[in-house]
This record gives C-alpha cells, structure tokens and sequence, in this order.
C-alpha cells in the first residue's frame, strides 16, 4: 500500500512539474525537482528508480520541446543539460547508495545469524552492537548490553598487553579469554578482535567475534587427564604391558580365505605363517616391567622390534590358538607360552592381548604378561614333593604296620609263654595243681585269642576297613585289662587300683582298640616304676566323665615320669627311652583314640610319677 502510495506521489509530482515546465514561463531549474519524484520511489528498487530517472529526463525533455521547439536559446539548453545530468547523478547516486545499503543490511543479517557472538565496541570500551549469539551466551539482551561497558559487564580476564601489541603489529588479535555470563558461570572463549579505525587511521573501537570453547576445553581436560590416567597405570602396572602395532600380523593372517573352524589347523601346518605374524606385531612402547621382564635394559631396545625368535618352539600351539581367535574377531585372547629373554632367560608367561576398541585394523593392541615362571616352577616342586611324600607315607605306613603287628603281638605272646612257664612249674610239682595249670591254660587261649583279634584289627585298619562302632561299659574293660596284667604287676609288686567318679554312661566305640590302648597305657606305668625303690609302687585307673559328651580315663603311676624334654615326643613313632623299646605304644594308642574321636595327652603328677589321660564317646542318650 505504502508502495502504491509512493508512485502515485511520485507520478503526481512528476506531472505537476511538467506541468509548470511545459506551460508555464515559471524560468528555472524546476525539472531539478524531478529528482525528488526519484528519492520518493527510491526505496521500491532498481527498477521504480531507473522508470522514475527516465520518466523526469523524458518530461525534461518534452516540455523543453513544447516551450522552447520553435526558437532555441542558448541559456534554455544550458538549463536543460544541467537538469538532465542532475537528474543522471542524483539516480546514479542513489543506486550506489542502495548498492551499499543491501551490502550493509546483508551483512547486518550474517552478524545476526552468526552462532558466534559478535562485538562492537567503541574506542571507549562501550558495546554499540551485540548480536543475538552474544544475547544467547551471555544472558544479556541487546537493550540492556547496548551503551554497557564490555569490560566491566562481562568481567573479562585476558592480556591487554598482548592484544595492544597485536594491533600495533597486525590491527587484529587472536586467542583465548576468560569471561562471566549473566548466570555468573565462567566461559572460556577464543576470540578474534578486529581494531577499527577511522579514515584518519585513529583508532576508535573493535569488532569482536568469539566462540564458547569451555566445553571443549573441559573435554580435552578430561581426556589428557584419561591419558595421564592410563600412561601412569601402564607405567606403574607390576606387570609386563607393551603397545604395539598388528597390521602386519593381520595382514598375514588375513590371507587365509578357508573355514575359520580350521584356521588354527592351517596355522599349526604352517609355522612359517604363525612366524610371520609374529614377525609383523611390532612392539610401539614397553612399560618398566616388560624392559625387566625381558631383561631388555631400556625400553628403547624393544621398541621397534618383535618377539619373533624369542618364543621358544613349544610355545608355537598357545600362539596359533591365540592367533586363532583373535582372527575369529575376538577383540581379546590369552593363552600360555614361553619365551627367552634379550638375556638369554627362559620364563613362563600368561600372554593377554586386547586389540584396542578403536583398532578394528590391529593398529594398537595391547599386550600384557603375566609372569608364571616361578608358579610353575614352586607348581613343580610341589608336584614332586607330593609323589616323594606319598611314597614315603607308603614307607611309612608298612613301617608302622610291621611295628605295631610285632608290638601288639609281643604282649600276649610274652603272656603265652608266661602262662606256659607257670603251668608247667604247677605240673612239675610234687603235688600238680591241676586247677591252675587249667587256669594258666586258659589265660594261654585267651591270650592266643587276643593277639589273633590283634592281628585282625591291624589287617582291617591296613585295609581301611571301619569295625562298626558299638556301646561298652568301660569298668568292664578296665578289669578285662587289669586281668591281662596282673600277674606282671604281682611280679613286680605294684598295686593295681581302680575308681570311678559316680555311675558312668556307656562308651562307644570299638572295645577292644579301647582296650588295647589301655593294656599298653598300664603296661608302660609298671615299666616306668620299675626302678622305684622308695615308695610304695601303685597304679590307679581313674574313671570320669569329660565336657562335650565324652569319658574320661586317667592312668596314673607313681614311676619316674616323662623326661622333661621327652614330653612333645612321646607319641613319635619309634620314640623311645627304653633298650628293649620300639617308641610305638604310645603313637598307636593316639592313632586309635584319635580315630574313635578322643584325645590323648600325656603329664607328669605333681607328686611322683605320670598320668596318661584320654577321652572316649560316651553313648549318646537317645540311642
Ligand atoms: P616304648 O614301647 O618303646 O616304651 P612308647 O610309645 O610306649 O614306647 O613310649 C615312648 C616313651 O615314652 C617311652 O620310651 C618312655 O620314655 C615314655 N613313657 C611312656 N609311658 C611312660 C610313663 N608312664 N612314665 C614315664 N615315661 C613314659
């Protein structure tokens, strides 16, 4: 509409002067008033313009040949160009103005558009244009940052100096600097300000355009401080870590086209292929431990070089499989090889590589090696030790046996011949007492008996066997022993007692291993007091019951004790003091209280002598 209205004026004025010119005898430069009719359509465009500047030179021109055609004076032609070429300048004029004025607008909208901030500022530091990416970023809208003074608004931090240098050597200046948003969050920028300067060459501001790097910049912190992260744990790891570069390894290995399934086959049929690839992984950077590990000296004398030639040939079948399943496209394989050090060393190591996630071509794998040598060694110590530990518990078992066999066998045997000795002296007597040699006969069978269950218990416990378990009146068993040893006792005139503490439930266990244990126990008390001359020689059997559902029996002679340094070995097999001893009694009683889920201790009394004290189950109540 506002269009409209502008050519309608400007035609309306066109007329009238033409009008004035044409027909009146107005003499003047009147058709100079043309040009208004041009600025009025001056803003629709090129076009509005050029029509206006021909339609005034055509009425210029026509009213010159309606007033002047017939006779030409010199003065009128004079006005008449002076008009036209007013009319031709001012239009000239006013296009190149336009010209100017689209560049300016033009690149007033780039400045708008732009993601950067842009600046300008006055000589005084005063902002006289913010652009919207400087509203964005820094939270000020162009009314309230216009007329500011930038310094003090956005609180910058950045060398004045430098910058004043750079626009004395060059008129602009690039870098970073420091400022604060409205929200008071610190922004790190990089900046190109520009000095503007006048025609005179004075300066007198600065057009800045400047990009928010923070984030950037926080970025690449976090991933230098990645980086030292990693350099550091690789540096530090007490385990061997080497990068390295693959592509030649891929490369090689890449070349086989047939069944993946096969591949680790193929490789084992072709070492020179697995050497090649071995040839191709070449080591980019050692960590201390890998220069210890191989005895390299530096890390400069690995880097660059392979491993080719220093894995030792039994290792070939660990590397083909660990080839094999990275090829698969595992990102990740280990497996265990050998190798030799720059020193000549052979050591055992668990290699572990991992291509790197960002290293699809195998340009950076990361290898680490764990050392296993001294594992595998102590393994193998271990292993032999067992095998000489086994066959020595063999040994020592058949030892064990034979001894125990002669031991136990020995008492009812010295028994026998005892019994036999007294029988025949009842014979031999002038008057025979047959009811003794009968009873001498008898403890002759009883003792034979015994030492046949002797042997059997010895043969079951060779064979592993387990006599079944069963519930016996210890009181019982005690006399059943004392019995097996009286007659020895009266020969060396020692006193046998016996007591109980109140009414004891039943053991369990097996009875005449208990037995036995006791037999030995008694038979050790009247060995230990047959040197004692001073005192009365006796032997008491004391009877209990022990915490945790067990029986206790106590053993107690008033002989010469254990010797003092004797005591923590007692129950050694084949420890004894004794010329005649086997150092075996004691080591079988603890083997079999021990199995039936007693203990054994041995101490000497306060008073003379010793007492051997062991635990038996009692029978539990509800059985
Ligand atoms: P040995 O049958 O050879 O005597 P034992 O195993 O029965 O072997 O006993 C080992 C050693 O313990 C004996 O040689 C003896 O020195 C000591 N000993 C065992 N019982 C007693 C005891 N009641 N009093 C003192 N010393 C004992």
């Amino acid at each position: 509409m506002k269009s409209q209205l502008r050519v309608i004026g400007a035609l309306a004025l066109s007329l009238a002067v033409f009008m004035i010119d044409a027909f009146t005898t107005v003499n003047g430069a009147i058709a100079v008033v043309y040009i208004v009719a041009i600025f009025l359509v001056a803003p629709l465009g090129l076009r509005a313009i050029i029509a206006a500047a021909i339609v005034a030179i055509a009425f210029t021109l026509l009213a010159f040949g309606l007033q002047h055609g017939e006779q030409l004076n010199s003065s009128a032609l004079i006005r008449l160009v002076v008009c036209i070429v007013a009319i031709s300048l001012t239009t000239v004029l006013i296009l190149r103005d336009r010209a100017t004025r689209t560049s300016l607008v033009e690149q007033a909208r780039i400045l708008e558009l732009s993601h950067d901030t842009v600046i300008i500022r006055d000589k005084d530091d005063v902002i006289v244009y913010w652009n919207d990416g400087a509203e964005k970023l820094y939270g000020w809208m162009r009314s309230e940052a216009v007329g500011k003074h930038c310094e003090s608004l956005l609180k910058c931090r950045f060398s004045s100096e430098e910058v004043q240098a750079a626009f004395d050597l060059e008129g602009h200046w690039t870098g970073q600097l420091i400022r604060t948003r409205r929200d008071g969050a610190s922004l790190t920028l990089a900046s190109r300000w520009l000095q503007r300067k006048d025609d005179g060459g004075r300066p007198v501001g600065v057009i800045e355009s400047s990009a928010d790097v923070t984030a950037q910049l926080q970025h690449d912190e976090a991933r230098r401080a990645s980086e030292q992260r990693y350099r550091t744990i690789f540096e530090t790891a007490g385990f061997a870590t080497w990068e390295s570069n693959w592509l030649d390894t891929k490369r090689v290995l890449d070349q086989y086209t047939g069944d993946i399934s096969q591949f680790e086959d193929w490789l084992l049929a072709n070492p020179q292929v697995t050497q090649a690839a071995i040839r191709g992984a070449i080591i980019r950077n050692a960590n201390p431990a890998a220069v210890r590990l191989f005895q390299a000296g530096s890390n400069e004398k690995l880097s660059g070089t392979n491993l080719c030639g220093r894995y030792l040939p039994e290792s070939f079948p660990a590397i083909a499989q660990l080839l094999a399943t990275l090829r698969k496209g595992e990102m990740g394989a280990e497996n265990e090889v050998r190798l030799k050090s720059l020193a000549g060393e052979v050591v055992d190591v668990v290699l572990r590589v991992n291509i790197l996630p960002d290293s699809r071509d195998w340009a950076h794998v990361l290898v680490m090696a764990f050392d296993v040598t001294e594992r595998n060694l102590s393994r193998a110590r271990i292993e032999q030790t067992s095998a000489e530990l086994a066959h020595a518990a063999r040994v020592s078992l058949l030892g064990q046996l034979s001894a125990s066999i002669a031991h136990e066998v020995n008492q009812p045997l010295t028994a026998i011949l005892n019994y036999a000795r007294s029988g025949e002296r009842w014979l031999l007597r002038e008057e025979p007492d047959l009811t003794e040699v009968s009873s001498s006969l008898q403890r002759i069978v009883t003792n034979g008996n015994r030492a046949a269950e002797v042997i059997k218990r010895v043969k079951a416990l060779a064979k592993k066997t387990v006599t079944p378990a069963a519930s016996f009146s210890l009181p019982e068993i005690v006399e059943d022993a004392l019995g097996l040893v009286r007659h020895e006792a009266k020969l060396q005139g020692v006193k046998l007692k016996q007591s109980s503490e109140g009414t004891l439930p039943l053991a369990f266990g097996d009875r005449v291993q208990v037995q036995q244990v006791l037999v030995n126990l008694i038979v050790n008390g009247l060995h230990a007091m047959r040197d004692v001359t001073d005192r009365k020689r006796e032997l008491r059997i004391l009877l209990g019951v022990a915490p945790a559902g067990m029986l206790r029996v106590e053993v107690r002679d008033v002989g010469m004790g254990f010797a003092q340094e004797a005591i923590g070995k007692v129950f050694d097999p084949f420890f004894t003091t004794k010329a005649e001893g086997m150092g075996m009694g004691l080591s079988i009683c603890r083997s079999i209280i021990e199995t039936q889920g007693g203990h054994i201790i041995v101490r000497n009394n306060e008073g003379p002598g010793a007492t051997v004290t062991f635990t038996v189950p009692a029978t539990p109540e509800n059985t």
